[in-house]
């Protein structure tokens, strides 16, 4: 017999409406990340994430680029969301992350995200749904699965962050998120300022990502070598050490664990604002990738994936296009 989530455990005690409500009433004075602006996007403000009382649903695919143990065969079914509570000037789906005008045509209500919840499992049948940057929505995402559990819903939630969470958003997610997929940027908060236009970022990312272990513990994966429930860590790397990966993953095997899951990302392309940022402007090169692959061996860190140099173009999405942004035609 198949597990059911947890999530439909919260679901039956009524937990999760208790949450959903709990979430809902955070929009009035907004304190949902760590930004904690206090807009009352009850009221139709709008906060500095560009996020309001709707949410932004930009695109919905299979997505065949995650991480084997998510896209496997069938795919990852990748929701990603419109706008975002960081700036970072070389994001890659910028596209959809920095152009709140553009965001507005794609806002819903949370019963027709349920509906996309619904459409992932049934008709794209993907291994899981796989939340992209999700933070600025949590409590409209809790209310769509509130939604979507009586239709039937039974995938594995996926959430893919940027780690900058604020914790008690997180607690509330705790049962309901099976995969936590954050991304580790830097270990600088001068350069998260600078890059991302953040503050705090390297001790708020930090204790985040500890929560999220505390929440779901190693990858464990199933026969079929999908993930059912864990922490997978992503680290992009940055040209000129931007990224600040060596103490990044010395934190990791010294605070959580060496045998964390960690998918080292190559595939850094100067996009958005990064093409008139000389330090930015270019790929990273082999000994960039190779100084991170020793890394990994000294730290005896051996669990994950590492993208080969030189993966770029397969990873470049296109938010402009009709259809899929990773598979043109
Ligand atoms: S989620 Fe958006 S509106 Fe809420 S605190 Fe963060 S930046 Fe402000």
């Amino acid at each position: 017999m198949v597990d059911l989530p947890r999530y439909v455990e919260l679901y039956e005690s009524g937990e999760l409406q208790r949450r959903v409500l709990a979430l809902e009433e955070r929009l009035g004075n907004c304190d949902v990340c760590p930004r904690r602006c206090g807009a009352n996007r009850l009221e139709g403000e709008i906060g500095l994430c560009n996020a309001g009382k709707l949410v932004a649903v930009s695109s919905v695919c299979a997505h065949r680029g995650e991480e084997p143990a998510l896209s496997g065969t069938k795919g990852s079914g990748a929701v990603f969301f419109g706008n975002c509570n960081l700036r970072c000037v070389y994001c890659q789906n910028y596209q959809i992350s920095q152009d709140p005008a553009g965001q507005r045509h794609h806002e819903v209500t949370p019963s027709r995200l349920a509906n996309r919840m619904l459409h992932v499992q049934n008709d794209l049948r993907c291994h899981n749904l796989n939340l992209v940057s999700p933070t600025q929505y949590v409590p409209q995402i809790m209310r769509a699965l509130l939604e979507a559990i009586p239709h039937g819903f039974r995938l594995p939630i996926v959430y893919n962050t940027n780690a900058y969470e604020e914790l008690s958003t997180l607690q509330e997610l705790d049962g309901v998120i099976d995969i936590y997929l954050p991304d580790l940027k830097y270990s600088s908060n001068t350069i998260a300022m600078q890059l991302s236009d953040v503050a705090h970022y390297v001790p708020t990312a930090r204790s985040a990502i500890k929560e999220m272990y505390r929440q779901v513990g190693d990858l464990q994966v199933g026969e079929d070598g999908i993930a059912l429930k864990g922490l997978i860590i992503r680290h992009l790397i940055l040209p000129n050490d931007l990224a600040g990966s060596e103490e990044s993953l010395k934190w990791i095997a010294r605070e959580l664990s060496p045998q964390v899951t960690v998918s080292i990302m190559s595939q850094y392309i100067p996009r958005h604002k990064a093409l008139g940022m000389p330090p930015l402007a270019r790929s990273i090169n082999a000994a960039e990738h190779r100084r991170v692959v020793n890394i990994l061996d000294v730290l005896g860190m051996e669990n994950g994936w590492m993208q080969e140099a030189g993966s770029q173009e397969f990873y470049l999405p296109d938010f402009t296009a009709d259809g899929h942004p990773f598979e043109r035609g």
